[in-house]
């Protein structure tokens, strides 16, 4: 075949492509740029960011100082260490870059997850990583030129919960409802699964995303949720007697703030069960009333987090729950299943301590088990997807069996 002139040029721009910087997935960056050197420009403008100060160094290190929302909580406990960062780098081609970062308030915690278009996320080589001290980690963050995000977590928007919200929302049987707003103005979503509306049935309840960085809880609470709306015989029976209520984002404004710890009223949410004075929670508390009226009954209540491994804080077997012994033989029908490789996990039994965290106000009010569900920072996605959907079913069989005697 003959190559024509235009076939020429147009060989010769695709060689030329395939020796310059790969094309971006990014949108471009916008004009509020946080520092720049020779090597690269740093925003944080993108929703979770969190970058508190920059200092160019030299042509091709930066300083970064990562701060909390505020360095205590309204009672004057130091704030939780979960030390969240975010930022966008757009190198000024493939030259070689330094970022360190020097957290005030909290140590390093999250490992650096890296996207090229903020869906597909790597982590960064343990190569490029270099602890300095409890405060301070320099990372390599050289590249092949593209604009890419850095993030102590996989980014989990704000939108993106909205948007799985509305997918659930889509199906038969479920309906969407805001039950309260934000300090920032945004909806509080809940999602309702009846499947005979008509039909008196005791609800299974489930909240997540108190705490912001806490992402793997949020990745929990998906599969969770899936396995329970799956088409399949156990899911099914389930929701013949059963309803749920899905609260999945308490903290929109946090998590698109970037924050360790509290909403934007400078509160941890999880220590404001009882006195509900932020409208997160306030919300939360008034939906829950259906529960104190006598109007439905409650029978299990879960809360999704995120700490350093997988463990599972439920009352003690002191505590008068019902259904009795409900933690202790949900989790041993789990551990069964479980390999121990993939999803480790253990059981925290924890004495109601008196703090107005949910797992304490649900116990209280309602003599249900009440169980804060932790999911590992670290803990690899598919393991967390296999065994939330473990979780899920052995609850299901476990209040089937006590609800219906088999
Ligand atoms: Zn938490």
């Amino acid at each position: 075949m003959k190559l024509t002139h235009i076939s020429f040029i147009t060989l010769a721009l695709t060689l030329a492509a395939c020796t310059s910087i790969p094309k971006s997935a990014l949108p471009p960056m916008g004009a509020k740029i946080l520092c720049e050197n020779d090597a690269a420009k740093i925003s944080v403008t993108h929703a979770t960011a969190r970058v508190n100060g920059c200092e160019t160094v030299s042509s091709a290190r930066f300083n970064l100082t990562i701060e909390p929302e505020k360095d205590t909580d309204p009672l004057g406990e130091p704030i939780n260490n979960s030390a969240w960062y975010g930022f966008r780098v757009d190198p000024q081609g493939s030259t070689p870059l330094t970022v360190r970062l020097t957290y005030e308030h909290g140590k390093h915690r999250y490992h650096p997850k890296i996207s090229n278009d903020g869906k597909t996320w790597t982590w960064l080589d343990e190569a490029q990583i270099e602890k300095i001290d409890e405060n301070d980690v320099e990372l390599d963050l050289t590249s092949d030129g593209r604009p890419f995000l850095v993030s102590a977590q996989e980014i989990f928007t704000k939108e993106a919960h909205d948007n799985w919200t509305d997918k659930i929302a889509a199906r038969a049987n479920v309906t969407k409802t805001s039950i309260g707003t934000s300090i920032d103005g945004h909806p509080i979503h809940m999602l309702e699964v009846q499947t005979e509306p008509e039909k008196e049935k005791p609800y299974v309840v489930w909240v997540g995303r108190q705490h912001p960085p806490e992402v793997t809880g949020a990745l929990a609470l998906i599969p969770f949720t899936e396995t329970i709306l799956e088409d399949t015989p156990l899911a099914n029976r389930f929701l013949d007697h059963f309803n749920l209520l899905i609260i999945p984002m308490m903290n929109p404004d946090g998590v698109t703030a970037g924050h360790w710890r509290f909403n934007k009223g400078g509160t941890d949410l999880n220590r404001d069960w009882g006195p509900f004075l932020q409208p997160e929670t306030r919300a939360v508390g008034n939906a829950f009333k259906r529960f104190e009226s006598g109007e439905d009954r409650i029978v299990f209540f879960l809360d999704f987090h995120s700490t350093w491994r997988n463990l599972l804080y439920t009352q003690t077997d002191e505590e008068p729950t019902t259904p009795p012994m409900f933690a202790r033989d949900w989790l041993k029908a789990v551990d069964d299943r479980l390999d121990d490789e993939i999803y480790p996990f253990t059981r925290e039994p924890r004495k109601n301590s008196g703090k107005p965290i949910s797992k304490n106000y649900m116990y209280e009010k309602f003599g249900i088990s009440s169980i804060t569900y932790e999911v590992g920072d670290a803990t690899p996605r598919d393991a967390i997807d296999l065994s939330a959907s473990v979780f899920a079913e052995e609850m299901m069989s476990l209040l089937l069996k006590h609800e219906t005697g088999q």
